[in-house]
């Protein structure tokens, strides 16, 4: 059994980390850390040992063999470099870090190491995604068009971080996006234009259109928005030489001509199963391709400024 502390005690590790966790055969929960003083005391697991930072953890608490990073990414260098510093497998939450240059450094310390450094794109282990990468292999894919459009109201109630620097705004949803296109599409893809809408009060973007192509030309479009109430879209549709793809509801449902395939979630799962052949082959798995996207669109794209967006 592998000895995990999850770190960063938020939305993300209560809903999925825990869980997963407390459901594989390959790891067990050993500590939670977050600045929140209380630990998992409103939950069945008030025993697991909780620290209020990464330092208290690895100065006072029990040994652990492996960290899961679910802070905002705006800390998450620091804390990876900590852990892998002490010789500790890390689990990166998506986004692997705020910049490119951390990823970088995160790689450049696992590669220095022992341990295993493992970059998680979740929305890359939904049912739909590996099929959709086998059924397109070897077709010709014509255009994509991707649209991601979520209310921000449900999904990120009053997290700051999210519309500070580094918190990507309307691209932390739409990073998963771009996690799954760059798995299931053949070629690497550039980007060619973008329009990002920061609210006049924000320091990140609530909408953005972009445009992508691949070294054959094929074009890939991509809208998204966080203003969407109402039912909440998350498709990617892929026009072949043998029909349409459509990957809905974020990956969960892919339909091909002639079949529609909707399997139980098992993301996380399917993280931390691949995190433990991790560790037990002692290597790393980090692909900075998503990030490097949405680093482009920052960097390339018309900012304009549209309505103050209030919580
Ligand atoms: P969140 O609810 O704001 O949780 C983040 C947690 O990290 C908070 O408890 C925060 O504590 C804690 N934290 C901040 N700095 C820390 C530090 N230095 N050491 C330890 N803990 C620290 O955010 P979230 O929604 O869970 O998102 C976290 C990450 O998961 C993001 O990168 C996000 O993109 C990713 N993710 C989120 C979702 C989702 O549905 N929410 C889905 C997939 C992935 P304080 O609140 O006290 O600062």
């Amino acid at each position: 059994m592998i000895r995990i502390a999850v770190v960063g005690l938020g939305k993300i590790a209560r809903d999925q980390h825990l869980p997963a966790i407390a459901a594989s055969a390959d790891f067990t929960l050993a500590a939670t850390v977050s600045p929140d003083g209380a630990g998992l005391a409103d939950t069945g697991m008030a025993d697991v040992p909780h620290f209020a930072s990464l330092d208290a953890l690895l100065a006072q608490g029990p040994a652990v063999d492996a960290v899961a990073l679910c802070t905002p990414p705006q800390v998450r260098r620091e804390l990876a470099l900590k852990a892998l510093a002490r010789g500790l497998h890390v689990l990166l939450e998506k986004p692997p870090a705020a910049t490119l240059g951390e990823v970088a450094a995160l790689q450049d310390a696992a590669a220095q190491g022992r341990a295993s450094l493992f970059a998680a794109w979740h929305s890359r282990f939904a049912a739909g995604v590996e099929p959709a990468r086998a059924w397109l292999a070897g077709r010709t894919i014509t255009s994509v068009a991707i649209t991601w459009r979520e209310d921000v109201r449900v999904w990120h109630p009053g997290q700051a971080w999210i519309w500070q620097p580094g918190g990507l705004g309307v691209f932390d949803p739409g990073i998963n996006a771009l996690s799954i296109a760059t798995l299931i599409l053949p070629r690497p893809l550039f980007l060619t234009r973008a329009v990002l809408d920061f609210p006049a009060n924000r320091a990140a973007p609530i909408a953005a259109d972009l445009a992508f192509a691949d070294a054959a030309g094929t074009p890939v479009s991509m809208d998204l928005d966080w203003r969407q109430t109402g039912p909440q879209t998350w498709d990617i549709v892929v026009q072949t030489d043998a029909g349409t793809l459509v990957l809905h509801q974020g990956g969960a449902v892919l339909k091909v001509p002639g079949c529609t395939q909707t399997r139980e979630d098992r993301e996380y799962a399917g993280i931390y199963a691949r995190f433990a052949e991790l560790v037990a082959s002692r290597s790393s798995e980090v692909d900075a391709a998503p990030l490097r996207l949405v680093a482009d669109a920052f960097l390339c794209g018309t900012h304009r400024t549209c309505a103050a967006f209030e919580d």
